[in-house]
């Protein structure tokens, strides 16, 4: 896969870990001030957790799949160019693994960034129709008739989105050989 999947995670997660959203989560960026106001702005915690625990998840893998990890790159938005280097030579299942994390990553980013509609650009994992609408931190079928055997309304996560397109694509991708 997935250059193009690494280079959008890699330019949201770039974005999410820029002062200006870490110091105004609320309102998005903001002009800068010429001086501060106050010295030792505090971070935007949450946003800090949030980007760890996003590089914490890759490394972890990458740590399970590679005896020798190559140092961090410097910039938090090559984590996935390291990510997919480390390990370029994993086994097939390793790879999709990390496949799925990345483009579960960058839907994960995408709902920070305001933009659930990329979230929504997959067809419903039950039913299959084109419609899911992202609600309380959810993409949700609206395809009425769609329900779970509970007769719950059906709702997906980013990483259940994302395992059903990399499953997906990998189908595609042995057909065509
Ligand atoms: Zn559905």
């Amino acid at each position: 896969m997935g250059q193009d999947t690494a280079a959008d995670a890699s330019r949201s997660l770039r974005l999410l870990a820029s002062d200006d959203l870490r110091h105004h989560p609320s309102t998005g960026p903001q002009p800068r001030r010429s001086t501060p106001s106050t010295p030792g702005t505090p971070l935007n915690l949450a946003m800090v957790d949030y980007l760890t625990s996003a590089v914490g998840e890759v490394v972890a893998h990458a740590r399970t799949v590679t005896d020798e990890l190559a140092p961090l790159p410097d910039r938090v938005e090559d984590i996935y160019a390291w990510y997919i280097d480390q390990t370029s030579d994993a086994d097939a299942d390793e790879q999709a693994y990390r496949d799925t994390l990345i483009e579960t990553q960058r839907l994960e980013h995408a709902v920070r960034l305001g933009e659930t509609d990329e979230v929504c650009k997959e067809p419903c994992p039950r039913c299959g129709c084109w419609g899911l609408m992202w609600e309380a931190g959810r993409a949700r079928c609206s395809n009425r008739k769609c329900r779970t055997p509970g007769g719950i309304s059906s709702s997906w996560s980013p990483s259940r989105l994302a395992a059903q397109k990399i499953r997906r694509t990998e189908i595609w991708r042995r057909n065509a050989t």
